[in-house]
C-alpha cells in the first residue's frame, strides 16, 4: 500500500493503476462505517484509494477541528489490512499553500439544516472533495448515508459541475443499539452514550408514524420528538426531500427522515428513509367520478 503526501505523488501512483479506481474520502479516525465504504469500494473496483484528511475547510471557529480524533498509524493499519492500494494523506498546507483563494458553492441545499448550524460547511466539504477527485481523477467515489446532507451536496455538484465520477452511498453502520458509528461518539460520556441511541428511535418512530398512514410533516416529527431522551437537545428533527433537504408540509416521495441532537458539547446527526408514504401520495391525484355528469 502506497502513502502519497502531495497531489503529484498521487499522479504519478495513479497513473499506474488499473480501472476502475475507487476513492473513499474520509477525516480518519476510522470505525467499522468507514471500512464498509472501503469493502465496498474493494468489490467493485480493481484499485482502491483512501484519503485521510481532516479538513480545517469545513470546521467553523469554535467547532473541534483541533480536538478531532486522530489516529493516523492504526488508521493506514485499517486500510492496509482492508486491501487499499493508495492512502494519499496530505497535510494542511499542501491542501490549502498561501494564497489559496478558490472556493466550490453548492448552492442553497448547503444552506438548510446542516449548513445553517455550520456556516460555510458545505463549501468546505464540497472544495476539498473537488480538490480530492481532481488529484485522485477517481472512476467512483464512495460515501456514507449517515451524512445524507452530505450526499445530496456531493451529487448536487457532481451533476452541476460535469464531473466525471460516479457517487456511491453506502447504508449507515450501527452499533447493536441503532447508534450511528461515528468518530465523535468517541467524545460521548456514559450517560450520553445511554441517551444517544433514542435519536434513531425517534426516527424509526417517524418512519412507523407515516407508514401507518400520517400525511403530515409536523405531527409525524411531533412524534418522533417524544422519543428523544431528555439528556439529548434537539438541533433539528424533520423529514425532508433527500435530494434538496426543502421539508413540504405534506410528506411526499422521496422522504428522509433526519435528526440532529446534542449530547452535551457533542452534536450527534443520522437519518432513516421513509420507504413507505400512505397510499395514493405517489401515485398521480385520482380524480374521483361523484356521479354528477358535467
Ligand atoms: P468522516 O471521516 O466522518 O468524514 O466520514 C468519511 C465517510 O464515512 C463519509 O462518507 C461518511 O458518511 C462515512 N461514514 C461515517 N460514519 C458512517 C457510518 N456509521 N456508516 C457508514 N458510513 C459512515
Amino acid at each position: 500500500m502506497l502513502i502519497a503526501r502531495t497531489p503529484g505523488q498521487v499522479r504519478e501512483a495513479v497513473a499506474g493503476f488499473a480501472r476502475p479506481l475507487g476513492l473513499v474520502p474520509t477525516m480518519g479516525a476510522l470505525h467499522a462505517g468507514h471500512l464498509a465504504l472501503v469493502r465496498r469500494a474493494r468489490e467493485e473496483c480493481r484499485t482502491v484509494a483512501a484519503s485521510i484528511f481532516v479538513n480545517p475547510l469545513q470546521f467553523g471557529p469554535g467547532e473541534d477541528y483541533d480536538r478531532y480524533p486522530r489516529a493516523f498509524e492504526g488508521d493506514v493499519a485499517a486500510l492496509r489490512e482492508a486491501g487499499v492500494d493508495l492512502v494519499y494523506a496530505p497535510d494542511a498546507a499542501t491542501m490549502y499553500p498561501p494564497g489559496f483563494g478558490a472556493a466550490v458553492d453548492p448552492g442553497p441545499l448547503g444552506e438548510r439544516f446542516e449548513g445553517a448550524l455550520r456556516p460555510g460547511h458545505f463549501r468546505g466539504v464540497a472544495t476539498v472533495c473537488v480538490k480530492l477527485f481532481a488529484t485522485v481523477s477517481p472512476d467512483r467515489v464512495y460515501f456514507g448515508a449517515k451524512d445524507a446532507q452530505q450526499v445530496a451536496v456531493l451529487a448536487r455538484i457532481i451533476a452541476d459541475l460535469n464531473l466525471p465520477v460516479e457517487l456511491a452511498v453506502c447504508p449507515t453502520v450501527r452499533e447493536p443499539d441503532g447508534l450511528a458509528l461515528s468518530s465523535r461518539n468517541v467524545y460521548l460520556d456514559a450517560e450520553q452514550r445511554a441517551a444517544a441511541p433514542s435519536i434513531h428511535r425517534a426516527l424509526e418512530v417517524i418512519v412507523a408514524a407515516v407508514r401507518d398512514g400520517e400525511t403530515d410533516r409536523e405531527r409525524a416529527v411531533a412524534r418522533g420528538r417524544a422519543e428523544l431522551a431528555p439528556q439529548l437537545r434537539e438541533a433539528y428533527l424533520d423529514i425532508v426531500d433527500p435530494a434538496t433537504f426543502a421539508a413540504p408540509r405534506d410528506i411526499r416521495p422521496p422522504a428522509l427522515a433526519i435528526a440532529s441532537a446534542w449530547a452535551g458539547e457533542t452534536r450527534l446527526i443520522d437519518n432513516e428513509p421513509i420507504v413507505a408514504v400512505p397510499s395514493g401520495r405517489d401515485e398521480a391525484p385520482v380524480l374521483h367520478d361523484s356521479g354528477r355528469s358535467a
